[in-house]
């Protein structure tokens, strides 16, 4: 037999411009089916790459640093198991929350849409709020109790909405929770009856929930584009009064790329000097519910608030001072504490080998530092969804982590006040969806049928229509409750 003669020169092999990093599950932005993604990473940026067979190809950035994506791997922590599941293994991840027997974490903080009005009208919501529902007082508890069944000692659970401050009985709900021994219970709110309601200041001062007070930035501008109008005053009212009747709070700032991300160094450096704040939390938008028109491959990310605050604080943190939050999936949110007083700023990691304690893949041990279980103990409680800025709690772990390297003291109460916490976290949408992360989700919604809902399903895999127009629909009580008893 003879060689067929070539027609052509020798073939040439191509190379890829990027590295197959692994093989996940995602949906389709469009109808929402659950399909194959691919996770790649390319000029040090990290990309979810799909395809719908309906819809076609769809790819989003989701972290603008590949090197600290794929460092992070070594801060998963092996998860703990809830009490009971609510629901069955049935069609797959994400389609059965929740939870779920195939779910790897328990839940660290529980969520309560108390409604789905608000008092404002935000261009960009997640939540999409408007016209909808209002719980019931008889139905909140009856979640709580549903909480402390499936996780038996529950730490955190967040009244949100909508706007929650507007619903009449808000504060017996707090009250509600911490009468079941739930320690941490906050209010997440847009602040406007805080600045204006003095009976509702009042009540606050009195119950002490921690306020998680929405607020975007310092310059006017973010508000009239993130908001719609501009609230700086009532803002900066808001959290003097809450100053004023001495009640801890956590600023929640949405950043998007071209509108305030030049002022989250600006954001942290404030609320470290403001009397009332304890933390600042970062959330890139999440382009779920509404949001203004936005480029998958443009959003913001992790990585890029963290390089922000670095270079936009003058010498204050360096981008090691930020760990990877272990009892969630670690590209979920990244951390740090500072122990602030005055001109003093000390970040923990400088005290302290965070990144060593926390690294679950090495395992490696530290001879060298005595007491390894207790600061390892107290860092995992640190580094989780569920601690809460200001509280003695975390003061009191802060002081047991440092140890003789900073001597702070016993007192708490006193302490906390020069605790500070920075937290970065990125909620997923349709376009950046993983469901490798989901499945070790610690931030679950508590639904009024008992279930308990990954965050990022509950946003983005439709989970959140299917609830509200339900509970829209209702007759009151005619929600079937899951429980054991
Ligand atoms: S996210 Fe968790 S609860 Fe939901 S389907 Fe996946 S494993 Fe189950
Ligand atoms: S983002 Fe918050 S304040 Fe704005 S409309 Fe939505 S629920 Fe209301
Ligand atoms: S809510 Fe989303 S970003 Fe947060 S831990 Fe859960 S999966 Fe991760």
């Amino acid at each position: 037999m003879t060689a067929r003669p070539r027609t052509s020169g020798p073939a040439v092999e191509r190379e890829t411009d990027f590295i197959f990093h692994e093989l996940t599950r995602s949906i389709c932005p469009v109808c929402k089916r659950v399909i194959d993604a691919q996770i790649i990473l390319q000029d040090n940026k990290v990309y979810l790459r799909k395809r719908c067979p309906t819809h076609g190809w769809f790819k989003g950035l989701i972290s603008s640093d590949a090197q600290m994506y794929v460092a992070s791997a070594a801060y998963n922590k092996p998860g703990t198991m809830p009490l009971q599941f609510s629901t069955e293994v049935n069609e797959g991840c994400p389609l059965d929350c929740g939870l779920c027997p195939e779910h790897k974490q328990h839940t660290c903080l529980a969520l309560i849409e108390v409604n789905s009005g608000c008092n404002l009208n935000c261009p960009i919501c997640f939540a999409n709020a408007g016209e909808g529902f209002s719980l019931t007082m008889d139905e909140v508890e009856r979640m709580l109790d549903r909480f402390i069944e499936l996780e038996g000692d529950p730490e955190v659970v967040q009244f949100s909405g909508g706007e929650p401050t507007i619903h009449p009985r808000i504060l017996d709900m707090v009250r509600a929770a911490m009468a079941r021994g739930i320690p941490h219970v906050m209010i997440n709110t847009n602040g406007l009856r805080i600045a204006k309601d003095d009976r509702f200041l009042k009540e606050i001062a009195e119950v002490r929930p921690t306020i998680y007070l929405q607020f975007d930035g310092l310059e006017r501008e973010t508000y009239r584009k993130i908001r719609g109008e501009d609230l700086l005053d009532m803002k900066l009212r808001c959290l003097d009064r809450l100053a004023g009747v001495d009640v801890d709070v956590a600023l929640v700032a949405a950043v998007e790329r071209g509108i305030n991300d030049h002022e989250v160094g600006a954001l942290v450096k404030f609320g470290m000097q403001h009397p009332a704040v304890r933390g600042v939390v970062f959330q890139p938008v999440t382009h779920t519910g509404r949001h203004l028109p936005f480029d998958p491959l443009q959003r913001m990310t992790i990585p890029d608030v963290l390089h922000g605050i670095v270079q936009q604080t003058g010498g204050m943190f360096v981008e090691k001072d930020f760990v990877p939050v272990p009892c969630c999936f670690p590209t979920c949110q990244v951390n740090t504490y500072v122990y602030t007083d005055g001109d003093t700023v000390i970040p923990l990691p400088r005290v302290l080998p965070v990144e060593q304690y926390l690294d679950y893949i090495t395992n490696r041990t530290l001879p060298q530092i005595p007491s390894l279980p207790d600061i390892q103990t107290a860092l995992e409680k640190l580094w989780s969804a569920s601690a809460v800025a200001g509280s003695s709690k975390a003061a009191s772990q802060f002081s047991c982590a440092c140890g003789v390297s900073l001597d702070l003291g016993t007192d708490a109460t006193h302490l906390k006040k020069h605790i500070f916490q920075i937290a970065l976290k990125d909620f997923m949408d349709p376009y950046t969806f993983n469901v490798k992360q989901v499945m070790k989700c610690c931030v679950g919604v508590l639904v009024p049928d008992g279930r308990l809902i990954p965050f990022c399903s509950y946003n983005s895999v439709g989970y959140r229509e299917q609830v509200r127009s339900q509970l829209s629909s209702r007759r009151e009580g005619a929600w079937h409750v899951r429980s054991s008893k």
